[in-house]
């Protein structure tokens, strides 16, 4: 039987690969057909997915808040592979503190990684994108903007990382009123509570207990079951769903 969400013959951008959601992204996008662009802060984390990999994977270490770097790293890709068909903006950071004793560095870093470099990535391979559209035969574009219950909700303690999260579901509706004449579609997938190194803090002994009775499902969620709909947003099977935000949180959103 076909395989309804292969990736074959694609190539698939996904930003901070080295671990964590970005790797267990690019690890299933591997798996599905697809040539992964891995990008991230982390060399030695890029090497090792390469090494796990392959010579399905291509890795650029650099800051994906960096312009220069961005759009280097883009043209490269496009000599090497030609057509770009994914991206999935997925490196995040946290830098907490309650509101009143945020520092405008704290609130700066966040928006920078989440938002500006979602914005980067976004503008410099869709260009590409619409390039390959307006040549003709182009297969589709898919971004998948990583969000999250915060920016759903609102977060204690993080308002600079549920700022940019919100802003990512306005960038991700902008990205589909703009470019479905493309046939390039964007979604966001919102995460809740996954197992990652990000989540050490929330997933502790201070806060554990109360965050879990907050999840209908009462545990964490993994990183290989909540990259699946991340690459089925990915892949054809999803080829009329744009400008959604899709919840992947064990019904985190739905308490009251
Ligand atoms: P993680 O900390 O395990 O991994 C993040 C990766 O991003 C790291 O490899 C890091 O080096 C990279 N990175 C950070 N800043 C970068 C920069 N400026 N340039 C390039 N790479 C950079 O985090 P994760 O839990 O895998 O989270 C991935 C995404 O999912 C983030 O956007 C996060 O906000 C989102 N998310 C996570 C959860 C969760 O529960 N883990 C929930 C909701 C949303």
């Amino acid at each position: 039987m076909q395989n309804m969400v292969s990736l074959e013959g694609r190539t698939i951008v996904v930003t901070g690969a080295a671990q964590g959601i970005g790797k267990a992204t690019s690890e299933l996008a591997v798996a599905l057909g697809a040539r992964v662009v891995a990008v991230d802060l982390n060399q030695a984390g890029l090497d090792a997915l390469a090494q796990a990999l392959g010579k399905n994977v291509a890795t650029y270490a650099g800051d994906v808040s960096d312009p220069k770097f961005v759009q280097g790293a883009i043209d490269d890709v496009s000599t090497r592979f030609g057509v770009v068909h994914g991206l999935v903006n997925n490196a995040g950071i946290i830098r907490p503190a309650m509101i009143e004793k945020m520092t405008l560095q704290q609130w700066n870093e966040v928006i920078a990684v989440h938002l500006t470099g979602a914005f980067l990535w976004t503008q410099a391979v869709g260009r590409r994108m619409i390039e390959a559209a307006n040549a003709g035969g182009f297969a589709g574009g898919s971004i998948i903007n990583i969000s999250s219950v915060a920016g759903r909700g609102g977060s204690i303690g993080q308002i600079n990382y549920a700022a940019a999260k919100a802003g990512l579901l306005g960038m991700t509706m902008s990205i589909a009123k703009e470019w479905a004449r493309y046939n390039i579609r964007a979604n966001s997938v919102c995460f809740g509570v996954v197992e990652t190194p990000m989540t050490e803090t929330i997933r502790g002994e201070k806060f554990r207990d109360g965050v879990l009775s907050r999840i209908p499902m009462g545990r964490w969620a993994q990183t290989d079951e909540v990259v699946k709909p991340i690459c089925f947003l990915l892949s054809d099977a999803a080829s009329y769903i744009t400008g959604q935000h899709v919840p992947v949180d064990g019904g985190y959103l739905i308490t009251v």
